[in-house]
């Protein structure tokens, strides 16, 4: 039996909270001064969010110390395992800070880049990238704020200053970014700046590291190594923003522990016509590679300003959601919105209602025996337990996990039962928050296996998750406490 504390602990889950039910596809938001106080994430939270991220390409390690805190904070009063994901800015290209925060632009207008850190006019505007001049050619297109803004190069001196003719009317405001779809840029990976900003969060318990920019496989590894060599427990994430790396995609997907798919950069740096499509090649490659899938980027952006979403947008989230998306992403409309709990409210119920129409077919995933894989009977069990499931008309599917990795294989399969997972390690039930019909939670028993299966089945009864008559399928290890990888399967009925 689970005892008192643990049943007491577990029955204010983030469903329970939540009051109106289940949902598989999970929230990101970022945040922003629009939503860093307590009060205002704990609100984000209840409303629907499963991962805050904080992006580093703003605010000081001041900033996202105190929201760090107050996420944890707030996990342990809610009882929630909502995740933290740290997202890096990588070789992203940035305007300075612009005077009044607003420069009116009309075509024609001719503004200048250069090295130093100046108060961006119409004089001069400071552009974070050295070798600027040297690289880029007269004529080439240069573009800022997703794209919202579209240059050409008028004049560069090669050495420190470019002119930039403007092609349509528009407002540049601060620290906006600025990509180069026709230059050809040589910058590392991991800037300086990344590199300081990661040294920060490896002190900190950030449950996911994201890396923007990644062209290849070794980015990523270099990152992965860099985790390692101080044994923090944070997965990371490739974003995809890059037509390169839409080219390395299975080595970089391999090779990392989640994805996103960052649709603001791509879609300026590639055709946008394609975009569409390379979000449902990106959702599918995941999926059948076991790595966590996050659509991002102007899901909900009319919400930044209005109080409801367009017609688009709510599409646009179903769509993700029928792609079978972990995770959908809001940016501006919680970092800087108006109404960020309205928006994730939103979301959640356009979430909701797209997943009563999304019925995944798991007979096309079974796993394929590769040889030498050490993963390869594990996989069996996971993928027969959700076929069990889906014959059995189960409630719920358990598993047991120590690495995640019976939890990431399980949802790879959106099986349309509910994944249970029990850990003891509190750090991984809040990385697992981020994936694909997890609900996590905390058990540090790991007696027998019979005892085990049955405090699951409490707790999840306590819960309100799972009632008598219900069938659940427990899976685990055995013997327990040899911690191998998930090798046994139980259908379980609840008394
Ligand atoms: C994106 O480009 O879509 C993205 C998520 O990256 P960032 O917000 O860091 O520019």
């Amino acid at each position: 039996m689970a005892s008192a504390d643990t049943e007491a602990k577990n029955t204010q889950t983030p469903a329970n909270l939540r009051k109106a039910g289940w949902q598989n596809t999970k929230i990101v938001a970022t945040v922003g001064p629009a939503c860093n106080s307590y009060d205002q994430l704990k609100a984000l939270t209840i409303a629907g969010v499963d991962v805050f991220r904080l992006n580093f390409s703003h605010g000081s390690h001041e900033d996202h110390q105190k929201v760090i805190d107050h996420i944890c904070a707030l996990n342990e009063e809610l009882n929630t395992h909502v995740a933290i994901l740290a997202d890096l800015q990588g070789p992203k290209l940035r305007v300075g800070k612009i005077k009044d925060n607003a420069l009116p632009l009309k075509n024609g207008d001719i503004i200048t880049l250069v090295n130093e850190e100046v108060l961006g006019t119409m004089e001069k505007i400071y552009m974070s990238y050295e070798r600027f001049a040297e690289d880029c050619n007269v004529g080439e297109r240069i573009l800022m704020d997703d794209g919202k803004l579209v240059f050409e190069v008028a004049e560069t001196n090669k050495v420190d200053t470019v002119k930039l003719r403007c092609l349509h009317d528009g407002v540049l405001s601060s620290n906006k970014g600025v990509n180069l779809p026709d230059t050809n840029v040589q910058l590392p990976a991991l800037t300086e700046k990344d590199i300081e900003d990661l040294n920060y969060i490896l002190t900190q318990p950030v449950n996911w590291i994201a890396l923007s920019f990644v062209r290849k496989e070794r980015d990523i590894l270099d990152l992965i190594e860099r985790v390692n060599a101080v044994g923090h427990p944070a997965k990371v994430i490739s974003k995809i923003e890059k037509p390169e790396a839409v080219k390395n995609l299975r080595e970089i997907i391999k090779a990392s522990n989640g994805i996103m798919v960052a649709r603001g950069d791509l879609g300026v740096e590639m055709p946008i016509e394609q975009l569409p499509i390379t979000q449902k090649q990106i959702v599918q490659l995941c999926m059948q590679f076991g790595r966590p899938v996050i659509v991002a980027t102007q899901m909900m952006d009319s919400m930044i300003k209005n109080p409801s979403p367009t017609r688009a947008e709510i599409t646009d989230v179903a769509n993700a959601v029928f792609d079978g998306a972990d995770a959908v992403m809001l940016s501006g409309e919680t970092s800087v919105g108006d109404h960020p709990i309205l928006v994730v409210e939103a979301m959640t119920r356009i979430i909701r209602e797209a997943e009563k129409h999304y019925w995944p077919n798991i007979q096309n995933k079974r796993p394929t025996a590769i040889e030498k894989s050490k993963t390869f009977q594990s996989d069996v069990v996971c993928f027969n337990a959700c076929r069990v499931a889906e014959e059995l008309g189960a409630k719920g599917i358990v598993g047991m996990t120590t690495s995640g990795y019976t939890a990431f294989k399980v949802s790879s399969f959106r099986p349309n039962a509910h994944i249970y997972i029990f850990s003891d390690q509190v750090s991984m039930l809040n990385t697992l928050n981020l994936v694909w019909g997890v609900s996590c939670f905390h058990y540090d028993k790991f007696k027998t296996t019979d005892e085990t299966i049955q405090d699951s089945v409490e707790i999840l009864k306590e819960a309100g998750y799972v009632e008598v008559d219900d069938i659940i399928i427990n899976t685990g290890s055995m013997p327990i406490e040899r911690r191998y990888r998930t090798n046994m399967m139980k259908v379980t009925v609840v008394e």
